[in-house]
């Protein structure tokens, strides 16, 4: 962050490198219900980001001394694969992976009616298949469509979205290169119907008034992609109510078959 490099972010024209306007998001695609053995799962591609999430549980947690009498345990495991990234990223847990799995853990218990599921644990594995910078965000916007779509009591989705600073301007969702040369990143997560914020994280430096347009960017794209998120579990229950409506419609059929024999 910061760092000088004779790399022009954004134009005269205030477009920024890939010719997006300083408040605009990259493409996102979600689908939810992508994966047989998961009992919830989630594909998201946001930019050049690609990303799978899965749920499991809430399933008897193991060993016993970690149950909680009380509540399910909510493991949010965040990985990044080797080939997600330009140079080999080692395998296995390092310090970033492990922080980033921890703050998606307390963001995501934060909406789950746990006390529902005492002594279970609920599992929620997030894989990043290619990273291009706002990987947490991506990430934890897959793993609520994940969660849902497993079927598991929540007060609202959660939305995560990032804003920032390149050339001096406040802008949205940072992409790898603003990223790495912008002078702010600041991740943010949502509770879309209350608005509560369950991560805030910055990188960099900014002032108030900054720091205020920045957010009230964000808490507007993160309703944009709740949208994004909602579209992707209908579709996922309307191709359920097909294939019920499609094998009633066949059973009826056979039955009245079978009273004309
Ligand atoms: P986020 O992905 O949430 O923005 P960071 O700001 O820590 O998290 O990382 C920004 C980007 O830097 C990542 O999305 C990824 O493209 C790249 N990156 C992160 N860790 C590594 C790594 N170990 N090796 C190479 N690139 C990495």
């Amino acid at each position: 962050m910061g760092e000088n490099i004779d790399l022009k972010l954004m134009d005269e024209e205030g477009r920024r490198i890939d010719g997006r306007k300083f408040d605009e998001l990259r493409p996102i695609k979600i689908e939810a219900n992508v994966l047989k053995r998961a009992d919830g799962s989630a594909y998201l591609e946001w930019g050049g980001n690609k990303i799978l999430a899965a749920v499991y549980g809430p399933r008897e947690a193991h060993p016993r001394h970690l149950q909680d009498p009380t509540k399910a345990r909510v493991q949010c495991r965040y990985n990044m694969a080797a080939f997600s990234v330009m140079d080999r990223k080692r395998p296995g847990p390092d310090r970033r992976s492990v922080e980033i799995s921890k703050i998606l853990s307390e963001a995501l218990e934060y909406v789950i009616f746990t006390e529902q599921f005492p002594r279970t644990t609920i599992d929620i594995f997030i894989e990043i298949l290619q990273a291009e910078a706002g990987t947490r965000c991506s990430g934890l916007t897959a793993a609520s469509v994940a969660l849902a779509d497993a079927g598991i009591p929540m007060r609202d989705l959660i939305v995560s979205c990032a804003f920032g600073k390149i050339a001096g301007k406040v802008v949205l969702d940072l992409r790898k290169e603003e990223d790495n040369f912008g002078e702010a990143d600041v991740p943010l997560a949502i509770v879309p119907r209350t608005e509560e914020i369950v991560l805030l994280q910055m990188d960099g430096h900014l002032t108030t008034n900054e720091f205020q347009e920045g957010l009230s960017m964000a808490m507007k794209a993160c309703k944009n992609i709740y949208g994004l998120q909602r579209e992707a579990l209908r579709k996922r229950y309307s191709t359920v109510i097909d294939k019920n409506e499609e094998k009633e419609k066949k059973e009826e059929k056979k039955e009245k078959e079978e009273v004309v024999q």
